[in-house]
């Protein structure tokens, strides 16, 4: 522990702290509480060593995984939380953080963490699992920024997260995430887990920067995967028909005319997305 005087346990059970502050949870903003500490605790050491490293964690609400952060090796962690609600609730936990935790109210689909927390950083959340795909996708666009990314999703998004060729939850995601990062889903938890509990399993995944990356581009990247998994069940030389002559540019990607979206691994897709930046097959 970096700061000897900080104890998760001095503090009030969360379940004290939400009745005190009439935190009722909100299904639009996607609360559904860990209140476990031992759980929380997993959650963060699955983020591996953050001696040295600055945490930036979204939706703290209640501050179950917020106190595990604090009380790791992390230099500081960055809590950023839509609910106004729990800014005050989390005011103890600040005054007992000693510094080392900052609380940002906002929206996180607006903020991006790179301009809040210094290098190295990583980010630690159970996430709002109605934006979690859309604060992926612009982490994952920034990922060499980040040492991990350790997220809770609901299951049947991290095994699309994780999902290989041939298997009916690759797709999009799938392709994008392996292209970037190498990730792993690190437990699952049943609903029961959380207050209140969601309707669905869900899975910690964490999630870091890929040591070699196939050359892309990333706009391409989506261009191609979009087109491909649009149509999934089509053969590319008919999906891939809104980029241009898809003849033409599978020849270059060396990729087969009869093959579909899913059997193509990452390589194909990236060779496909330079192939697709270079103009080959576009339409003048
Ligand atoms: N970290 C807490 C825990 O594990 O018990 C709460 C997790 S709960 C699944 C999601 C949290 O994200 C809630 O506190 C919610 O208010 C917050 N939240 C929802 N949408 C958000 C957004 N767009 N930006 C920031 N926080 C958000």
């Amino acid at each position: 522990m970096t700061d000897a005087a900080f104890d998760p346990h001095s503090l009030p059970p969360l379940r004290d702290v939400i009745a005190q502050h009439g935190l009722a949870a909100r299904k639009a903003l996607g609360q559904n509480f860990l209140l476990d500490l031992n759980l929380t605790g997993r959650i963060a050491r699955s983020a591996g060593d953050l001696t040295g490293v600055t945490v930036v964690e979204v939706g703290p609400g209640p501050g179950g995984l917020t106190r595990a952060l604090v009380a790791s090796n992390a230099k500081a962690v960055i809590a950023i939380e839509r609910d106004q609600r729990f800014i005050a609730a989390l005011q103890d936990l600040v005054d007992a953080a000693n510094g080392r935790l900052t609380i940002i109210e906002a929206d996180a689909l607006d903020v991006d963490p790179v301009d809040i927390a210094p290098a190295p950083r990583a980010i630690a959340a159970n996430l709002p699992y109605n934006v979690a795909t859309p604060l992926l996708i612009g982490w994952l666009k920034r990922i060499t920024e980040y040492v991990s990314l350790t997220l809770m999703f609901q299951k049947e998004v991290a095994d699309r997260l994780v999902a290989r060729p041939g298997t009916k939850a690759y797709g999009r995601l799938s392709v994008i995430t392996q292209w970037c990062a190498d990730a792993r889903v690190q437990f699952n938890l049943p609903p029961r887990a959380f207050t209140p509990p969601p309707k669905v399993e869900s899975a910690v995944v964490h999630l870091t920067p890929r040591a070699n990356p196939e050359p892309a581009e990333w706009a391409a990247m989506e261009a191609v995967t979009a087109a491909a998994f649009g149509q999934r069940r089509k053969m590319l030389r008919q999906s891939l028909k809104s980029l241009g002559n898809a003849e033409a540019l599978l020849a270059e990607a060396g990729l087969t005319p009869t093959a579909r979206a899913e059997e193509i691994d990452v390589p194909g897709f990236a060779a496909l997305a330079r192939a697709h930046a270079a103009g080959v097959g576009k339409r003048a």
